[in-house]
């Protein structure tokens, strides 16, 4: 049995259908392409726009604003699928479906009408606005400012490390209302790139991420009117952690693809080549190696699926979210370096990808909270549950 179809049978068959268009168009357009859009260091807005037209980027949009109305973990294996060939292809994906589904969610009637239509059929591009050139893990400080005006906000600030940044025309941006009051003031407004005192930054040069358009913009003097308010003061940072673990359970699943590439392409490379007389899977060593990396992947699978069922059945996935984010933020790394090593120089060539997937491995240590920031969440859970256990000998 393939390690995914148990999970996949599991799902609705709408959710299957979705998961084999994900595959076919992940070998379609992603994997011949991948490599171009690195070289080029281009946003592919037009693959955008298509995965958009396969519903890729409606999974979780409900059926009443013209999404597919499916369960998380549809997503979750849709972005696993699409994450084999290209980890930033399928990061913008995930960003440009959840600007659409955070405003169908919680956007006025006007937000939705304007905005929802053309983010699901990739004729706009969305992306979400937390993390500031100040910083990006204690997302409570942010020195985004929004000030009260006759019927609307205006927001000064600026916003760094956004995927889908280079080429969005939606930016959902996080902004202190109320200096000094933390997660109380946040708010989210709905910003547009066509509108007065906003400016985008160059794209950021980040090696084998090139088609998530990770970038920056700046707001000066940028009005938003009441009705683009996503969020409220006081729901905003509330709803950025409430998503939190959905982001924290699909990167592992993109790091699951990306493992399975190399595994596959090293166990191809091991059967075939030989060396000392016999092909490589038949020494020892690098066959312990390769089932190192198999049973990483195992665990990895387990760990994210976990945290997908627990979400979609409505209960408490912090812990299992952020075990399975910090569990492929420590092990994708050494487990595809070691599907290259297996497959000797051959493996570092580009036709293969696996430097990209490399370099992929190390940028998702830090997406949607680090490695650290895992460890503090999972941390502070234990605290919880030693202060609620009942008193034990010390
Ligand atoms: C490719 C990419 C795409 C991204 N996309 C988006 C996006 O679309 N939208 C968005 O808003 N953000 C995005 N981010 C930003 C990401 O969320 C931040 O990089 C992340 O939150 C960390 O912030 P920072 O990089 O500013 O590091 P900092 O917060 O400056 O932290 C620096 C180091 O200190 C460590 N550290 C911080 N606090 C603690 C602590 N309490 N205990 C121990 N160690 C600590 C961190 O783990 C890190 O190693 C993206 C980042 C990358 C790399």
């Amino acid at each position: 049995m393939h390690p995914t179809q148990e999970f996949d049978d599991a799902l609705p068959p709408a959710a299957r259908s979705l998961i084999a268009r994900a595959a076919d168009f992940a070998g379609s357009v992603v994997a011949p392409q991948a490599r171009q859009w690195e070289d080029q260091r281009r946003f592919p807005r037009e693959a955008v726009q298509a995965a958009c037209a396969q519903g890729l980027a409606s999974v979780e949009v409900p059926a009443a604003h013209g999404g597919l109305g499916l369960p998380f973990g549809a997503k979750l294996r849709m972005v696993e699928e699409i994450g084999r060939h290209d980890f930033g292809f399928a990061f913008s994906l995930v960003n440009q479906h959840n600007a659409a589904s955070r405003i169908a969610d919680h956007g006025s009637a006007q937000a939705v009408a304007r905005f929802v239509p053309a983010l699901l059929a990739g004729e706009l591009i969305g992306c979400t606005g937390m993390t500031e050139p100040g910083g990006g893990s204690d997302f409570a400080a942010s020195a985004t400012m929004a000030r009260r005006a006759p019927g609307g906000w205006v927001l000064e600030g600026a916003k760094r490390w956004i995927v889908n940044a280079a080429q969005a025309d939606v930016f959902l941006t996080f902004a202190q209302t109320e200096p000094g009051s933390r997660d109380r003031g946040i708010a989210c407004f709905i910003v547009t790139a066509d509108q007065p005192g906003f400016r985008r930054e160059p794209p950021l040069a980040v090696a084998g991420i090139h088609a998530s358009g990770t970038g920056g913009y700046r707001l000066q003097d940028c009005f938003v009117p009441d009705a683009l308010m996503l969020y409220p003061p006081g729901q905003a940072f509330k709803a950025a952690m409430s998503s939190i673990n959905k982001a924290r359970a699909h990167i592992p699943a993109m790091c699951a693809g990306m493992i399975d590439t190399a595994l596959a392409r090293a166990l191809a490379r091991g059967a075939r080549r030989e060396a000392f007389g016999q092909p490589l899977l038949g020494h020892q060593g690098l066959r312990w190696s390769l089932a190192d990396v198999a049973t990483t992947l195992e665990a990895l699978r387990l760990l994210t699926y976990r945290a997908a069922s627990l979400i979609d059945r409505g209960l408490d996935a912090q812990q299992a979210a952020a075990m399975a984010k910090k569990f492929a933020g420590e092990q994708t790394l050494p487990a595809i370096a070691a599907c290259i090593q297996a497959m000797g120089a051959e493996g570092l060539l580009d036709e293969h990808g696996l430097g990209r997937h490399l370099a992929a491995a190390k940028v998702m240590g830090f997406t949607d909270g680090t490695t650290e920031i895992m460890n503090e969440r999972i941390g502070r859970l234990l605290q919880e549950r030693a202060r609620h256990a009942p008193d034990a000998p010390a």
